[in-house]
């Protein structure tokens, strides 16, 4: 189970994007090593929360945020290097974006970049991630073909043992399904399962029972207001506190 140790406080945070205003005022925190689910419709301000969170929002021409990203206590703002911040951070995409280079060289990137030349560290790395991710068994006699190659479902866990190989503190995904097969989707979820005990995860999903099945907490996000967050089970329940949370997750809109 997740302890009470906040690894993100986020507070009163607002994005703009040009006159939108994508991001209404939220605060809420998430703890370390919780499974924490994102849920909402379309544009909803979910992916700019998590842009937010590693800043990569700041590539976006016009965008104004205010409020403030606390991790581990610190201010995002205020954190001496970027690229440290965003290497606590791993982000899995809904379509799997594969370096035009070999299963191998994909999770042996970072890795690599960050200094690692060690041949037998660097297998050693690249298998376990490869591992985490549930891909090892299917790939390991093909490491130096292209992961372009790979099927939708097995691109979309090479980057997982991608985003792995830096070891983050903070996994995010956002909508890691959408281009993956149910079967390679209930694999992954149970990778999600056991990675929750060395990363805190953050599900941005559009699917509402992912959440369900996996969160410990989850947050309703809804046209850039937090709407309702809270243990999954009463978000999902009878009788959540906001009427809309009710509808949303029963499918009444959305
Ligand atoms: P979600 O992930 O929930 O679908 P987004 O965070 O992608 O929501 O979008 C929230 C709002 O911000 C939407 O109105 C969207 O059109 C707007 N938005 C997102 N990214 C940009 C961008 N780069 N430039 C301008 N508007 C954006
Ligand atoms: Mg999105």
């Amino acid at each position: 189970m997740p302890n009470s140790t906040k690894k993100i406080e986020i507070s009163n945070l607002t994005v703009k994007y040009g006159q939108v205003a994508a991001i209404k005022g939220i605060s809420f925190d998430i703890y370390k090593n919780e499974i924490i689910g994102i849920i909402g419709p379309a544009q909803s301000g979910k992916s700019t929360l998590l842009k937010v969170i590693n800043r990569t929002i700041e590539f976006v021409p016009g965008v104004a945020v205010g409020g403030t990203v606390k991790i581990d206590g610190e201010d995002t703002q205020k954190v001496k290097s970027v690229h440290e911040l965003r290497r606590k951070i791993g982000m899995v995409f809904p379509l799997p974006v594969g370096l035009p280079l070999s299963i191998y060289d994909n999770v042996a990137f970072a890795p690599r970049m960050a200094g690692t030349r060690n041949k037998a560290q660097l297998d050693e790395l690249v298998e376990r991630c490869l591992r985490q991710a549930a891909l090892w068994d299917e790939v390991k006699d093909r490491l130096d073909s292209l992961g372009t190659k790979l099927s939708g479902g097995q691109q979309q866990r090479l980057t997982i043992a991608r985003a792995l190989s830096h070891e983050p503190e903070i996994l995010c995904l956002d909508e890691f399904s959408i281009a993956v097969d149910p079967v390679t989707t209930m694999r992954i979820e149970d990778v999600l399962k056991e990675l929750r005990f060395q990363v805190t995860i953050i599900l941005v999903t559009n699917l509402v029972q992912q959440a369900r099945r996996l969160a410990n907490r989850t947050a309703f996000l809804f046209n850039g207001d937090l709407i309702e967050i809270d243990r999954t089970d009463v978000i999902f329940s009878e009788n959540p506190t906001d009427k809309r949370t009710y509808d949303y997750v029963n499918g009444i809109f959305g």
